[in-house]
């Protein structure tokens, strides 16, 4: 938890504007500013930036609105301590230590950060040392060029026990530090510890900001095992790191799919040859976690996989994962004994680029390759292994077609299919609740009070004038009484002008509560006269507490006269009559 002062203290001294200016080109309309929506495809602009409010909102189809730290954490797909992070540091505020996401602050992951920087140094100047010439021209030799080497940072490890303990030694690093980073092993016979890298050629591993969370080494023969890694530590586990994400991210974002292949050779030539959008899942099945690091920046995939049998099974077992999560899959299949590196070495940028075009998408993939295995004839095998995969896929029309295409290629009927489907999964068809579900964050609230509250952020005056007139007691819904409830406190310790980004940053955790604020003021936006708005929905308020409270009396009264409640039947009906002649009145 970061400490709201400090939140408060950076949304003091940044402006939306100029922020958002960073991102996106705006421009003044009245008091306001402009742009298209960087969120929904949209011609006309309908994304409003407030300078008195300090918040943006979207008219238009997303209708997504908050603070300063909410668009940074929008556009660039960041949470929430990461946003902040970036926000602190424009606004020239240090973050306490401890505050920083990850705990990569925390004491020993960054030290490990930093002992693994230290590492990759080590075995880069190695490298371009006189020892390491073999080394390089191993790598120059495999296409590696210069500039590639430098930018990922590639080097080579001594042919020795322990030369990097020894240089830890002389640098003063603990010993202790370089064991739990993993770059040393401790020596059975007690004589101290052991390099765990040796003549091999090392990469670091970046996680998705670019700090190196640990280092894979590979041999220049063909001795086994042909990869080492470091073990995993506190900073360090294989199954949540993408290989090359830092590099790749934002051409990922720019192509909107990512190119996904096995070792960091395949992420790093084609990388050189001018493929920027590829990630490695460093030799293991992919996982939920680097799923979820993907789909941060795009919703598409393209694996691409050699055609020998290990490959094809690695693909099988990884498609679930990505279809389970929403992923939408093509695969890429690319000749025998080929991967990405040689192929793209051979062939160049378009002759792989012409492969991964031609992907196929992942039912057809997976549909032809049971059908090469198992054949037509056993149509029910082929359908066993295809409905558990279509079962998994979110999108309930996509899903609905998959299921009919299914059905033709083997020829079978349609029915019987979703007969078979339902066995699956019976109820395959909650998809299409779970569908709506988009990333628009429109919840119902009731439309006078939501005005209300747009209106009392608009000005101290009109929340005063509701206060005393109404009385917040009579809001209903539950999440503007909340805002109603911090904008009394908000209004008593500020003036005229509320930073609405500033009261923003108190709802961090609470969705509807925000949606809510951004909600009521695209309403309070456009109202032209404000002071009628105010009588008439406080008119509206009062109306509609008062149908609910006769609507508990009547059935209160129902009850009561069920049970020959007589004392009870008077009381209720005198409460709905007084109810009655203030409605006159
Ligand atoms: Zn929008």
């Amino acid at each position: 938890m970061i400490p709201q002062e400090i939140i408060d203290q950076i949304l003091d001294r940044l402006d939306i504007v100029e922020v958002i200016s960073e991102y996106i080109p705006l421009k003044k309309s009245g008091r306001n500013f402009k742009a298209c929506c960087p969120f929904h495809n949209e011609k006309t602009p309908s994304f409003v930036v407030s300078p008195d409010k300090q918040i943006f909102h979207c008219f238009g189809g997303c209708a997504i609105g908050g603070n300063l730290i909410k668009f940074i954490m929008k556009h660039e797909n960041l949470t929430f301590p990461e946003a902040v992070r970036i926000a602190a540091a424009k606004a020239g505020i240090a973050l306490p230590k401890y505050e920083r996401p990850d705990g990569e602050s925390n004491s020993l992951a960054s030290r490990l950060y930093e002992i693994n920087n230290t590492a990759t140094a080590f075995y880069q100047n190695f490298l371009r040392s006189p020892k390491g010439k073999g080394a390089l021209e191993y790598l120059k030799k495999r296409g590696f060029s210069s500039d590639i080497i430098s930018e990922f940072r590639i080097g080579c490890a001594p042919d020795s026990w322990e030369s990097f303990r020894k240089y830890c030694e002389s640098k003063k690093i603990s010993a202790e530090l370089a064991r739990k980073a993993g770059l040393t092993i401790p020596s059975e016979k007690g004589k101290g510890d052991y390099d765990r890298f040796r003549k091999r050629i090392t990469f670091p591993i970046f996680n998705e900001r670019g700090n190196i969370s640990g280092l894979g080494a590979r041999v220049m023969d063909n001795s086994l095992p042909k990869y080492i890694n470091s073990p995993e530590t506190v900073i360090y586990s294989k199954s949540n790191v993408l290989y090359g994400l830092n590099f790749s991210k934002k051409s990922i974002r720019a192509e909107g799919y990512a190119i996904l292949v096995e070792g960091y050779m395949d992420v790093i030539i084609p990388y050189q040859y001018g493929v920027t959008n590829v990630v490695a899942t460093s030799g293991t099945a992919l996982t939920s976690r680097q799923v979820d690091l993907l789909k941060k920046h795009a919703n598409t995939a393209v694996m691409v996989f050699d055609a020998d049998s290990a490959g094809v099974a690695a693909s099988l077992r990884g498609l679930d994962i990505l279809i389970e999560n929403g992923l939408n899959v093509r695969i890429a299949t690319l000749p025998e004994g080929e991967d990405p590196d040689s192929f793209v070495r051979e062939h160049g940028k378009e002759g792989f680029m012409k492969e991964i075009n031609a992907a196929k998408d992942l039912f057809d993939y997976k549909l032809d390759l049971l059908l090469e295995k198992k054949g037509k004839s056993d149509i029910g095998g082929v359908a066993d292994d295809m409905l558990p995969t279509i079962a998994k896929v979110q999108n309930a029309v996509v899903q609905s077609d998959y299921l009919k295409k299914l059905a033709e290629r083997l020829g079978v009927h349609e029915a019987s299919m979703r007969y078979e489907m339902g066995k699956v999964k019976p109820d395959y068809s909650y998809h299409y609740a779970s569908e709506a579900k988009v990333d628009v964050e429109v919840t119902n609230y009731r439309s006078s009070e939501l005005h209300l509250l747009g209106l009392a952020l608009s000005a101290k005056r009109v929340f005063t004038l509701i206060q005393r007139e109404l009385g917040l007691h009579m809001f209903r819904d539950i999440n503007v009484k909340k805002v109603m409830d911090m904008l009394e406190r908000f209004y008593d310790e500020n003036d005229e002008n509320i930073n609405v980004g500033k009261l923003m940053s108190r709802m961090e955790n609470d969705a509807d509560a925000g949606s809510a604020v951004v909600q009521a003021i695209a309403k309070a936006e456009i109202t032209q006269d404000i002071d009628k708005a105010v009588q008439d929905c406080m008119i509206c308020v009062k109306k509609e507490n008062r149908e609910e409270k006769l609507k508990d009396l009547t059935s209160q009264l129902k009850k009561a006269q069920a049970s020959h409640d007589d004392t009870g039947v008077i009381d209720i009906l005198g409460k709905i009559n007084k109810i009655h002649k203030e409605k006159v009145a």
